[in-house]
């Protein structure tokens, strides 16, 4: 073997590898332009998508189930008054209730009201640990105690929820 073929394999694989680098970033930058061009192409089908969920949406027929299984109205009640999926001739005190506010099912507690004493703070740091709830409940048959980890209600007759001051709504039955 003589030293020419030695540096001319030496400039060929410099050559190869330096060929190879090159075409390998080309490579990559055309992937890139590639998936630029997917991500708009699938943001553009994801903007059809939602156009045409919300115009399915819009032609939800107002009886639907959806809207079967919930209360309307939303009746709240003494402990004397039945649970369950309520309307207009069938007046049961919602079971289901959820807080908008607070993302929160809706507690209560049965023959109990809430003391005067309970803030807002006891309540977030308490609920719904009933243990910890029960120092701010009083016993008062008839008397339902409802909360949510932000707000609270003692019911002791079938009420509209629409008349309290509270953010709940019926969470489906
Ligand atoms: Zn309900
Ligand atoms: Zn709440």
């Amino acid at each position: 073997m003589d030293d020419g073929d030695d540096i001319d394999d030496l400039l060929n694989e410099a050559e190869q590898s330096f060929n190879s680098r090159f075409k390998r970033q080309n490579c990559r930058v055309s992937n890139i332009s590639v998936v630029d061009e997917l991500d708009d192409l699938l943001a553009e089908t994801d903007d059809i998508k939602d156009y045409k969920a919300d115009k399915q949406q819009k032609a939800v027929n107002p009886h639907s189930l959806e809207e079967v299984v919930k209360c309307f109205p939303i009746y709240l009640a003494g402990s004397h008054f039945p649970c369950g999926l309520g309307n207009i001739s069938k007046k049961l005190s919602c079971d289901k209730l959820r807080c908008t506010s607070c993302d929160m099912k809706v507690l209560w507690f049965e023959d109990f009201a809430w003391l005067a004493s309970l803030d807002y703070l006891f309540l977030r740091n308490n609920f719904p640990n009933f243990k910890e709830l029960r120092s701010k409940l009083k016993p008062q048959n008839g008397s339902r105690a409802y909360c949510c980890q932000c707000s609270w209600q003692t019911v002791n007759t079938l009420t509209f929820l629409k008349q309290l001051e509270t953010k709940w709504v019926c969470g489906q039955h």
